[in-house]
């Protein structure tokens, strides 16, 4: 028996819409019994894309996470349905049942992931399947079929040489928010932490510092990581966890300069200056 699960690679995602689109195809209009009631045109996205902007001007950036039902092992919304509405099958897929759960609106608000929807003409919770009705005909969900980017990854974790399986056991892969209680069938890889960035300049001439080695350590851990300016003298350290850090400036012929940050959300340091060493 397959237990199927999927892999969301965040720093792949290019926020194309592509899955976003082709779930709307697949559902829109179309019944899948006993699995799925046809999805209304508009106010439902099984597969969303949250966009997260990170920084302020002038070191902005933008992830798009891709959102959809979890399917998770411990799953609050098979617990909040009567009837067994809802029910995990034993490949871990969870079904809304579309005729037991007419009417359960308690159902929509158990998920913490907030991915189920009401579908007020039929008063009916509704949400992601994994394409459940193509998985018995052996292809893969929708939305990773038309990723074109490769930012969705769809498998058997049962098979130790799937590409989901190898993924997961490669431990780099964590859940989205709530979701080390519920027990998640969706990894993520990527998902955006905080950045430390900035300019340097050889405040003597004005102009951009290129090559300057910026060495940033951790207070609390003592470890270090080095990069070296662009040609525009920016710099940039992503994947930060929040904390106090200490970032080192030095070029050859500049006084070194050292910046202490207290990180608590994306931090861009501006203009750092360095001096000329005075022969
Ligand atoms: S993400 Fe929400 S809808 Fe999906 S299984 Fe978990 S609790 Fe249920
Ligand atoms: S299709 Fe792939 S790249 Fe495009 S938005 Fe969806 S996950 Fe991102």
């Amino acid at each position: 028996m397959a237990k199927w699960a999927m892999v969301i690679d965040v720093s792949r995602c290019t926020g194309c819409y592509c899955c976003f689109t082709a779930c709307k195809d697949e559902y829109w209009d179309n019944d899948y019994p006993p699995y799925s009631a046809a999805q209304p045109r508009h106010g439902q996205f099984w597969m969303d894309l949250v966009k997260k902007e990170r920084g302020t001007y002038p070191w902005v950036k933008v992830a798009y996470i891709p959102v959809l039902c979890m399917q998770c092992d411990n799953a609050p919304c098979v617990k909040a349905a009567k009837n067994g509405a809802v029910y995990k099958r034993p490949d871990g897929i969870v079904i809304i049942d579309p005729e037991k759960a007419v009417g359960q609106r308690q159902i929509v608000d158990a998920c913490p992931y907030h991915v189920i929807f009401w579908n007020e003409e039929k008063q009916l919770p509704q949400k992601c399947t994994f394409c459940v009705h193509m998985l018995a005909k052996g292809k893969i969900p929708k939305c990773v079929q038309v990723c074109p980017s490769g930012a969705l990854v769809f498998g058997d974790l049962d098979d130790p040489k799937s590409d989901v399986s190898k993924i997961v056991a490669s431990k780099k892969t964590e859940a989205l928010n709530h979701g080390r209680k519920t027990k998640p069938r969706v990894y993520y890889l990527g998902l955006p932490k905080l950045f430390i960035a900035g300019s340097v300049v050889f405040g003597d001439v004005d102009e951009c510092a290129e090559g300057a080695r910026v060495t940033l350590t951790g207070q609390s851990t003592g470890k270090s990581i080095e990069t070296l300016t662009n040609n525009f003298g920016d710099f940039e350290f992503d994947g930060l966890g929040a904390g106090e850090y200490s970032v080192k400036f030095e070029c050859k012929g500049y006084k070194a300069k050292t910046v202490n940050v207290d990180l608590k959300t994306d931090k861009h340091l501006g203009v750092v200056n360095l001096a000329r060493v005075r022969s």
